[in-house]
């Protein structure tokens, strides 16, 4: 039987890093769902439907195809993943991402993703909602350590942001995710909580291997 561990929080927790490392250690996928949430955002503001209606962006759905070949995500064939990491595909992902039929598609996508596989999914509801089944953590940071790592990020992809406005954004973010009516952010009732503020990537990992093994 295939493996899940689900890896949840708030943005700039570490769980991206954690779970990447995590799952070349077990040798498991690593999927990154926060990354299919900005692809479909990035979809929808192509076709200029961030504010439609969800009739319209159900249809436009049916011809949005993600695929992920455990290195690259494509968008209907094109390359999309560092297109993806922008301030604004954050903002905008944070927004689509509390619309009913993107969840759907998107925890639809995840389980086929994961079917038959063992895999460490880190994202907002993968312990909650997509993968029941899992073995969860949830990860946590303060919030001036959660702005520091993003911004860090970043600039060392040569962004030019001000710390205090990722704080501003992390703080709307978080606020939106934990909010919203379907699949809000927060800790499985059997999630293993783990505050990651004061401890390197390796240690977070070595802590979830003591706690799976
Ligand atoms: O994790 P990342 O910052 O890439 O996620 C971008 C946005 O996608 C989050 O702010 C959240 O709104 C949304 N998301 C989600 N459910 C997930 C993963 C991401 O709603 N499982």
């Amino acid at each position: 039987m295939s493996e899940i561990i689900t890896i949840d929080g708030p943005a700039g927790a570490g769980k991206s890093t954690v779970a990447r490392m995590l799952a070349k250690r077990l040798g498991y996928l690593f999927l990154d769902t926060g990354a299919l949430y900005r692809t479909v955002a990035l979809y929808l503001k192509e076709k200029n439907a961030i504010e439609a209606n969800d009739e319209t962006i159900e249809r436009l759905l049916q011809e949005c195809e993600i695929s992920y070949d455990g290195k690259e995500l494509f968008l209907n064939g094109r390359v999309v993943t560092s297109e993806i990491r922008t301030p604004e595909m954050s903002e905008l992902s944070s927004i689509t991402s509390t619309k009913r039929v993107v969840r759907e598609f998107l925890t639809g996508l995840q389980r086929k993703i994961a079917s038959g596989r063992n895999v460490v999914a880190e994202g907002r509801d993968s312990g909650t909602v997509v993968f029941p089944h899992g073995k969860k953590f949830f990860l946590t940071a303060s919030i001036n350590e959660r702005a520091m790592r993003r911004w860090r990020e970043l600039k060392d992809k040569g962004l030019e942001v001000s710390f205090e406005e990722i704080k501003k954004s992390i703080i709307e973010r978080d606020e939106r995710d934990s909010c919203r009516e379907i699949a809000p952010l927060k800790p499985a009732e059997d999630a293993i909580i783990i505050d990651t503020t004061d401890l390197s990537p390796l240690e977070v990992v070595e802590e979830i291997l003591k706690r799976i093994i």
